[in-house]
């Protein structure tokens, strides 16, 4: 059994990083969140969970908050996500993702904080060659958000270090690589919010209730037995667990580090998961054929192998059609105005 050390989770209030909270919470450790609110609004954090309002690049907050809550571990998941933003305003990603990470490493390693799970990306991997992706395959990210992340791994690969004989700095580390992240807490207490998303199973649930009118299908010519984009759709609850899993392994291997594709290790193509979508809604959701979005390589599909090996957790909701009636009931709740 863990002891149950409280973790700062940085992000909390967003998407990925509030299911992180639940899960944490789920599992009986003490969390506080920290959350500069840019791209969230602290309603996905539950009410009793401590709420610090303020960025990761503001180093006297970050020491403040790390010694008055007596932080143990970080879960670190603040950042700027949109890769296309990142094209066009690259020094952005290098200052929320990179620098601001940089602040907030030197001051776990200052407080002498043992643990630190980070919220990394498939991006790094940018268009493999070879499927599915294992973690030791090269690292060519074809956008400054896969950059920005892989450039925080290698930081703190460099500072952690652990061996046997010497570590640089006394803490171990998680990168957690994430696929494609969907789906929404099967209790409905968070999903994702915002209509700027640009992902697909988002959209395709929008569409579903008549928020949009249709789908567009970014390309069916690529060399893919139906021409659309394959993708490895986790939900984002597994994800989470994935997290808390990571955590455990980091405490009861100190001088261990984790690089984990989070992935199911299975492909679907656009149209699947469309089609996925008309089964669970039991009627065709519009969708309409277009041109290839720039930038998206054909597949991205993970080996989770190191993950369900490492770690002991089991997905529990591995199925497009659980990942998108989650996503669709919360769409619902979000549709009905119901306070989340
Ligand atoms: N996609 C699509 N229509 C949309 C949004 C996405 O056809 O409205 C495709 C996109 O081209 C890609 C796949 O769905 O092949 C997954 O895209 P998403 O933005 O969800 O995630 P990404 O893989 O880009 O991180």
């Amino acid at each position: 059994m863990t002891d149950k050390i409280t973790v700062l989770v940085t992000g909390g209030g967003g998407y990925i990083g509030s299911h992180a909270v639940l899960a944490l919470r789920d599992g009986g450790w003490p969390v506080v969140v920290l959350d500069d609110e840019s791209n969230s609004t602290g309603v996905l954090v539950p009410a009793d969970v401590p709420y610090v309002k303020g960025s990761i690049a503001d180093r006297a907050l970050v020491a403040a908050t790390l010694r008055d809550h007596r932080i143990g571990a970080i879960m670190h998941f603040a950042g700027s996500i949109l890769v296309a933003e990142s094209v066009t305003d690259p020094l952005k990603y290098y200052r929320n993702n990179t620098q601001a990470s940089l602040v907030l490493i030197e001051e776990v390693v200052a407080a002498g904080i043992p643990h630190f799970v980070f919220s990394s990306t498939a991006a790094i991997y940018g268009a493999p060659e070879r499927l599915p992706i294992d973690e030791d395959d090269p690292k060519l990210p074809i956008n400054p958000y896969g950059v920005s992340k892989w450039m925080t791994e290698q930081m703190l690969a460099d500072a952690a270090r652990p061996s046997a004989s010497s570590k640089v700095h006394d803490f171990n580390y998680a990168a957690l690589r994430y696929f494609n992240v969907a789906g929404a807490d099967p209790q409905l207490r968070s999903g994702q919010i915002g209509r700027t998303s640009t992902h697909i199973v988002k959209i395709a649930t929008e569409a579903a209730l008549e928020k949009r009118p249709h789908v567009d299908v970014f390309g069916v010519d690529y060399p893919t037995p139906d021409g659309s984009c394959i993708r490895d759709y986790i939900h984002v609850s597994d994800l989470a667990a994935a997290h808390v899993a990571a955590l455990e392994k980091l405490i009861e291997r100190p001088s261990e580090n984790l690089l984990l594709n989070c992935g199911y290790g299975t492909g679907l193509s656009v149209i699947e998961v469309l089609d996925a979508l008309d089964t669970v809604v039991q009627r065709k959701v519009p969708r309409v054929i277009g041109p290839r979005r720039p930038g998206d390589p054909p597949q991205l599909v993970a080996s989770n192998r190191a993950l369900v090996e490492t770690l002991d957790w089991t997905p529990a909701h591995a199925d497009i059609h659980r990942i998108i009636s989650d996503a669709l009931a919360w769409e619902r709740k979000l549709a009905d105005g119901t306070p989340v």
